[in-house]
C-alpha cells in the first residue's frame, strides 16, 4: 500500500460540512456551526459551546497543512481536511456552481 495525499473531488452537502467544520486560524480553531473559538483539534473533537462534533477541519494557512495531517494520522483522529478556498467559494451567497465561474 502506498499512502499519499490527494485532493478529492465530490459532491457534497454544505450543511452538514459547515456543521461539523473547524476552521482553523495559525493555532487555535473556530467552531463554523456556532462561531465558539480558542479551539484545539485535537483536544476537542466536541464544540465546548454548541456541542457538534467535527468531522471536517480547514485551515487558509498552506504552511500549517502537513503538521495538521500528520497530527490526525498519529492520533487517528476523525477529520477530513478540506480545501478553505473550495468551502468559501461553494459556500458564498451565489452557491450554484460558483467553483467553477
Ligand atoms: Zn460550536
Amino acid at each position: 500500500m502506498i499512502e499519499s495525499y490527494i485532493r478529492i473531488w465530490k459532491q457534497v452537502d454544505l450543511k452538514e460540512i459547515t456543521k461539523h467544520l473547524m476552521i482553523i486560524d495559525d493555532i487555535y480553531g473556530m467552531c463554523a456551526n456556532c462561531k465558539e473559538i480558542g479551539l484545539n483539534f485535537v483536544k476537542n473533537t466536541k464544540c465546548p459551546k454548541c456541542g457538534t462534533n467535527f468531522l471536517y477541519l480547514t485551515t487558509k494557512n498552506y504552511k500549517e497543512i502537513p503538521k495538521i495531517l500528520k497530527r490526525i494520522q498519529l492520533e487517528n483522529l476523525p477529520y477530513t481536511l478540506l480545501e478553505k478556498e473550495d468551502w468559501e467559494k461553494a459556500s458564498s451567497k451565489n452557491a450554484l456552481n460558483s467553483l467553477f465561474q
